[in-house]
């Protein structure tokens, strides 16, 4: 137990005041506050906006503890607070953490690797939870932050600490090994991703390999040599550095001598001192091998018996680390979350579930909890306060314990079910009915099940957004703004990406403007709970209702539309309403003119019925170098066009010009205010920018039936796809009238099946497509993507003689969008 006191001890240091606070929860993301009480806020500066601004409303909930840093000048504001003052608050809570593990000797193993971190550490509980009580890292919980964090869960009970350690740049390995100081390292598999940060992928394995500095032993794959020949030189200088490695040479310490790779499962033969076994794991992919041997090393070393892991590996459970929503029956939403469930991850599926705008009620279905903080009676005391603090309508409660705490929880409507089994046989008189439901268990308790019921079933087809990397997304661009406003774009369904799920994302994210091309996008928004102000930019008189109903903002883009609208305003004696003049500077698709600009400023003159919030232009060429001068000649005019209509209206408004390929290539035209479009779905006509951009959407459907066709056949409509030689084609569920493009057809177009290119074969139907498959392991069933990471969206627009803006608007209504968060 610590108080502040304590903590400041810790620091070199003393609180402001008081100090005999006791300090349960650190804290660093002002959401996730639980219990104000014994909670201890660190103030981590992010690269865009200031944490000391959460203080005071902190304060106001509740919380009384506080690491601060000297830009911080609100203390007289909190009079009863403790403030611990330190130069930097990131490395104090570091330090904490570092003191807070060195008070145990447990032995803990820390596990870095640029892939499959997460899966080894989930696996390693899995295959030792029977040994040990683990205490691991909640998620991905792997960065400067999230590494204290998940040391601070450390108590006396635990006999094993299973920790992730991630770095995207150099000298960060350090900090976190001072952290962690793990007794055994893992390295997972080195690859190029991330490799931003560094200057080689040498260097980035030197960096990851300070994990290993003080611990005593390390156990990676050899296969890789760089990785191989970098330990050397590595163990040149840490003489006391044990080594297992393992892979396919005789000559290594676990080798890999024989993969048989089957329908649904691999069995993996591995010799270690002479002896030879033969492990079954239920994947087939690389990747899952490679952790699977890594574990196995693990469990060697830990002398867990060769018997009792040969039947667990069969067990291993698919690591699921998205957090899926999807449209369920009778118009509600479902959020999958039903594979973990711990108190961290239940904290973040309920801030995502608070997010959600789009139903009134809420609903939860929770089970039991395993991980328990010091015993049953306080982890439910902090489950009900995790709930109680949320807007929940209904709560579900599935299992004995939680059921044996029904009294904590204060909801409106709270049911308790001793199984699983037990609720879906009660499902049908519930009535679920426009309603969000988080459904969040342990694995045992296979709430998938649960999920299968609720979820509506359409089509096989699905688009997937990844709101995680649309996140990642946004800051990137965010941090280029720094202080330059930003509107995200939500025009057309958000590049086809989905409406109220993006923009309640942006608005949690503090976009300061979202757009829309028509009313009714802006209706629908509203409609879904969102309350940032929305520019509309295509209205007509017949909008004018629904804009004012809605409080949307309107463009003015014509004399014509200033004066309807501004009557409408006058004849309802609406005042100062906002509303955003667009100028035509050389685009000429809307807009004033130059010429135009008097007549405007004499209607102006006579209202006082709009207020001119922003005035923008359009940029008609900011991603092609060859218009480089134009641009900026389209820049000086609106220059000049902004300075004639403040000094005519007398006030100031934001000026904004700058689309998402301007954001980068002409960051001086960025203003008060960018307007970003498809940079945020993960496109830049830059590939250095684009790189470092995730891609926000996959598409993908599944294989319906495969046959072989012989040389002189043909394929599909009009005979068009001829077979040159015997070969096997697979039929996919997608067609144009899902907004595959027909332009792929015959061969212009390739789809990703199970790692491998197939091309499209023949004319695309409305409905199906034939893709050619010889060569490739495929089976029916089997799913494809026809555009996601693995296979660019600008890669199949350019296929298709398009551009990605296209292929992903038209993606039609009927595929089903399913959301997740990684
Ligand atoms: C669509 C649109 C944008 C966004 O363009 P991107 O190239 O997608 O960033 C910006 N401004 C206006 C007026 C638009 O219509």
């Amino acid at each position: 137990m610590y108080t502040v006191n304590d903590i400041a001890a810790i620091l070199n240091t003393q609180p402001t005041s008081g100090g005999d606070s006791i300090v349960e929860i650190l804290l660093t993301d002002s959401r996730r506050l639980i219990i104000p009480e014994t909670t201890l806020f660190f103030t981590i500066q992010g690269p865009v906006q200031s944490a000391n601004k959460h203080v005071k409303s902190l304060y106001d909930q509740g919380v009384k503890s506080f690491v601060v840093d000297k830009t911080f000048q609100d203390a007289a504001q909190c009079p009863d607070a403790s403030f611990i003052f330190v130069d930097d608050t990131l490395l104090a809570l570091q330090k904490v953490a570092t003191a807070h593990r060195n008070k145990f000797t447990l032995p803990v193993i820390g596990i870095t690797g640029s892939n499959g971190k997460t899966i080894v550490k989930e696996w390693l509980d899995f295959l030792l939870n029977d040994s040990f009580q683990v205490v691991k890292s909640p998620k991905s919980y792997n960065s400067q932050v999230g590494v204290p964090l998940s040391i601070w869960q450390i108590t006396a009970t635990h006999t094993l600490g299973v920790f992730e350690a991630g770095i995207s740049e150099m000298n960060e390995m350090e900090r976190l090994n001072a952290v962690i100081r793990p007794d055994i390292c893992v390295v997972t598999s080195i690859g190029e991703s991330h490799a931003l940060g560094f200057s080689s992928l040498a260097v980035k394995i030197d960096e990851k390999l300070k994990l290993c500095k003080d611990a005593s032993l390390l156990i990676y794959g050899a296969n890789d040599n760089l990785l191989h020949q970098r330990v050397d030189a590595f163990k040149a200088i840490h003489p006391n550095l044990k080594t297992i490695n393992w892979g396919n040479d005789p000559s290594f310490d676990v080798y890999v001598e024989d993969v048989q790779v089957m329908d649904n499962s691999t069995a993996i033969k591995i010799v270690s001192n002479n002896i030879s076994h033969s492990y079954t794991i239920p994947f087939v992919d690389r990747a899952s091998i490679s952790n699977a041997v890594t574990c196995i090393c693990v469990l060697k070393h830990l002398q867990i018996p060769v018997e009792f892991i040969k039947e667990r590996l069969h067990h291993l459970p698919t690591v699921e680390m998205r957090l899926e929503m999807m449209q369920g029956i009778n118009n509600c939403s479902v959020i999958n979350d039903s594979y973990v469930n711990d108190l961290t991850s239940l904290g973040v599926a309920l801030d995502n579930l608070e997010k959600q705008n789009q139903h009134t009620k809420r609903t939860v279905i929770l089970s039991d909890m395993f991980q328990l903080r010091k015993d049953k009676e306080t982890t439910y005391r902090y489950v009900a306060a995790l709930i109680n603090k949320r807007n929940i309508t209904k709560l579900i409660g599935v299992g004995p314990d939680i059921s044996a705490h029904k009294e904590l929880f204060k909801v409106p409507d709270a049911q308790f079910y001793n199984s699983t089994n037990d609720l879906i046989i009660d499902l049908p008189n519930l009535s679920f009915q426009n309603e969000i439901i988080l459904v969040k268990g342990a694995r045992t308790f296979e709430f998938e099940k649960i999920v299968a019921l609720l979820e509506f079933q359409t089509h096989d087809a699905v688009f997937e957004i990844n709101l995680n990397a649309l996140k990642h997304n946004l800051r990137f661009f965010q941090q280029k703004l720094q202080r330059t406003k930003l509107m995200a774009m939500v025009k057309a369904f958000s590049y086809g990406t989905g409406s109220f799920e993006i923009a309640n994302i942006l608005q949690h994210a503090k976009v300061d403007y979202l757009a829309v091309a028509y009313p009714d996008e802006g209706v629908e928004l509203r409609s879904a709970g969102v309350t940032l102000p929305i520019m509309v930019m295509n209205t007509e008189e017949a909008g004018f209702k629904n804009i004012v109903k809605y409080s949307l903002e309107p463009e003015i883009y014509s004399l014509r539309l200033a004066k309807i609208f501004i009557s409408y305003l006058e004849s309802r004696s609406i005042q100062a309403y906002p509303v955003h003049l667009k100028l035509d500077t050389g685009m000429h698709r809307l807009g004033f003119e130059k010429q135009d600009l008097n007549q405007l400023f004499a209607v102006l003159k006579n209202t006082a019925s709009i207020k001119i919030q922003s005035v923008f232009t359009h940029l008609a060429g900011s991603d092609d170098e060859t218009f480089d001068a134009f641009t900026n000649e389209q820049s000086s005019l609106f220059v000049e066009m902004c300075n004639d209509i403040e000094s005519a209206i007398g006030y100031s408004f934001i000026r904004h010009i700058s689309n998402s390929a301007a954001i980068t290539r002409h960051s001086d035209l960025n203003f008060d205010m960018a307007r970003l479009g498809i940079g945020l779905y993960g496109l830049d006509p830059d590939p250095n920018i684009s790189k470092k951009l995730m891609q926000v959407g996959t598409l993908r459907t599944t294989i319906s039936q495969i046959r072989n066709v012989k040389t002189g056949d043909t394929v599909g409509y009009n005979r068009q796809g001829k077979v040159e030689k015997d070969s096997v084609i697979a039929t996919i569920r997608i067609g144009y009238a899902d907004g595959y493009p027909r332009s792929l057809g015959n061969g212009k177009g390739s789809v990703w099946v199970n790692g491998e290119l197939a091309p499209v074969i023949g004319n695309v139907c409305m409905d199906m497509t034939m893709i050619d498959v010889t060569g490739i392991n495929a089976k029916e069933g089997d799913s494809v993507i026809l555009f996601g990471p693995q296979l660019s969206v600008a890669t199949v627009a350019k296929n298709a003689n398009t551009i990605a803006y296209e292929i992903l608007t038209g993606i039609s209504q009927r595929i089903k969008r399913v959301y997740y968060d990684e």
